[in-house]
């Protein structure tokens, strides 16, 4: 069976997967309104890509600014002028 999303508390070890969205995004829901905690929930096995990809869409560019390897930065190479 595939994981289609996968929740997890910020605010305890809850962490559950789900094979359906709608299950998953109802255990969110439902822990967040039962505990007061804040919950979040990753999409199956895009979830790291996806993480990765938020993260990079921060990056600024500049020099010393995080991920600055990030694949999504069309960064230009010194010395690379035609
Ligand atoms: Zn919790």
């Amino acid at each position: 069976m595939p994981t289609a999303a996968t929740v997890r508390c910020t605010d305890c070890a809850y962490e559950e997967s789900f094979d359906s969205l709608r299950h998953a995004r109802t255990a969110m829901t439902d822990h967040e309104r039962e505990t007061g905690h804040v919950a979040d929930w990753a999409i199956g096995r895009l979830a790291a890509g996806v993480e990765r990809a938020g993260d990079d869409a921060g990056v600024c560019g500049r020099d010393g600014c995080a991920n600055a390897d990030t694949p999504l930065l069309d960064r230009p190479e010194s010395g690379d002028d035609a």
